[in-house]
């Protein structure tokens, strides 16, 4: 029996399956990453950093590349990526970049910066910095400049909405005449167009401000060390948290604050017994051995709720952690502070026989995810085999973490050049990892 479809129920199908594919189109993609330094597009890792002998650039480096060449971030096979020329030149060393997924693919903003003099005839005025933030289209790596910033105060950070950028600027750098100097959040169009005020501060030694976080209409701002939040259009203040100054990290999502709260630096030294494969390198290293391999900072994350109610609670059962955590949809992830060495400290060879020889952990790669639902913690990775130092959010149910190892070529040199085995003989290496 043959089916049957109407023709208007049909046309109704296909209409509704336009209407579903064209919502579909208007949502945020899951690859939107922001972050204060580096994010991932591909196998791929945009930061802002010097490129030796030419300057500094928006640049990547490929994940898995050992060697961590860095490339110049400009698709234009011709460029010779000179600083005048290349779109990729930025002069803004690690100043943050955004990724932000649009229609037609994805835009990563960065800034340019040009020093200044501020007036030519009194030169003790100092230099000004003018800052272009520009996009990026990532296909065709065309860049435009979204907005001029006349001389930005707070190191570059902003925040990017749908329709303006926020960031930070100095009155005195504005010219604005004043016997103190204030540091106010301003705004400046993504279409281009005139900088708005938004905080009117007076004073940035009492109460200098700086945009932290945006989300469902309401912005959060820290005014010296107090961490307030406000509607769109900065017109009222309520107080989230107070006295912000011995606090780190500081993330807020979806009604709570997150933060490290207490950060205590230890020192960690290898442990008798040592394994067979340790003599390899302990050979070369007989009466250069330092006491402290390694520092690590050991820190307790907590939460507190957003609505002025100082509600707060210990994360990872209060069981300290390592320093670098990121929250990925309603997961923390972090590294426990753990010293029982797990058996695992030891030299081994890697896969990889190129100049990352031997690797010495402590944890032997320890990751936890903590439910932050349930509040229930557990061990996602434990086999790296070298400690995990940074965590951050790359977008599409995956973490970029990065270790530190130990080349066993530059340890033979500098043993040999009598020279003592320092923290520069580390490399870093960047992995992804598939959490979800
Ligand atoms: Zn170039």
């Amino acid at each position: 029996m043959k089916r049957i479809v109407c023709p208007p129920l049909a046309a109704l199908l296909f209409a509704l399956l336009l209407l579903l594919c064209s919502c579909a189109k208007d949502e945020p993609l899951p690859e939107c990453v922001m972050s204060a330094e580096r994010v991932v597009y591909g196998n791929r890792i945009y930061s802002v950093q010097s490129v030796e002998g030419k300057g500094v650039f928006l640049t990547y480096t490929e994940i898995g590349d050992e060697e961590q060449t860095v490339y110049v971030g400009c698709v234009d096979p011709l460029c010779s990526h000179d600083k005048n020329e290349c779109a990729a030149f930025s002069n803004a060393p690690g100043s943050r970049i955004a990724l932000v997924p649009q229609k037609k693919g994805f835009i990563l903003y960065f800034f340019r910066t040009e020093n200044f003099l501020r007036n030519p005839d009194d030169p003790s005025r100092g230099y000004g910095r003018r800052s272009d933030l520009l996009a990026m289209d990532m296909k065709t790596g065309k860049c435009s400049v979204v907005t001029s910033i006349p001389d930005m105060a707070g190191g570059l950070s902003y925040l990017l909405t749908d329709t303006h950028v926020y960031f930070t600027l100095n009155s005195l750098n504005m010219g604005i005449e004043s016997d103190v100097q204030s540091v106010n959040i301003w705004r400046a169009p993504l279409t281009g167009g005139e900088l708005e005020q938004c905080t009117f501060g007076e004073d940035a030694m009492t109460d200098g401000y700086r945009i932290e976080h945006y989300e469902d209409g309401v912005f959060y701002y820290r005014r010296g060390e107090t961490l307030c939040r406000t509607d769109d259009e900065f017109a009222s203040e309520e107080i989230v948290m107070e006295r912000l100054n011995n606090l780190w990290s500081i993330t807020i999502r979806d009604g709570w604050v997150y933060y490290t709260d207490e950060r205590e630096v230890v020192s960690v030294a290898p442990d008798e017994p040592k394994p067979e494969n340790y003599a390899h390198v302990y050979d070369y290293m007989i009466g250069e051995y330092p006491e402290a391999l390694d520092a690590a900072n050991i820190c307790t994350l907590k939460r507190t709720k957003v609505d002025g109610s100082g509600t707060t609670e210990a994360l990872t059962s209060g069981i300290s952690t390592r320093a670098d955590w990121c929250i990925v949809g309603s997961t923390l992830y972090c590294v426990p502070a753990r010293f029982e060495l797990r058996g695992s400290i030891e030299w081994s060879a890697p896969a990889s026989p190129n100049s990352l020889s031997y690797i010495w952990s402590e944890t032997g790669g320890d990751l936890w995810a903590t439910d932050l639902e349930t509040g229930k913690t557990r061990a996602v990775f434990s086999d790296l085999g070298y400690d995990i130092q940074s965590i951050t959010d790359a977008g599409n149910g995956r973490l970029l973490v990065s270790g530190k190892v130990y080349g066993i070529d530059d340890i033979k040199r500098h043993i040999e050049a009598e020279e003592i085995w320092s923290s520069e003989l580390r490399y870093t290496v960047w992995k992804l990892l598939d959490v979800e």
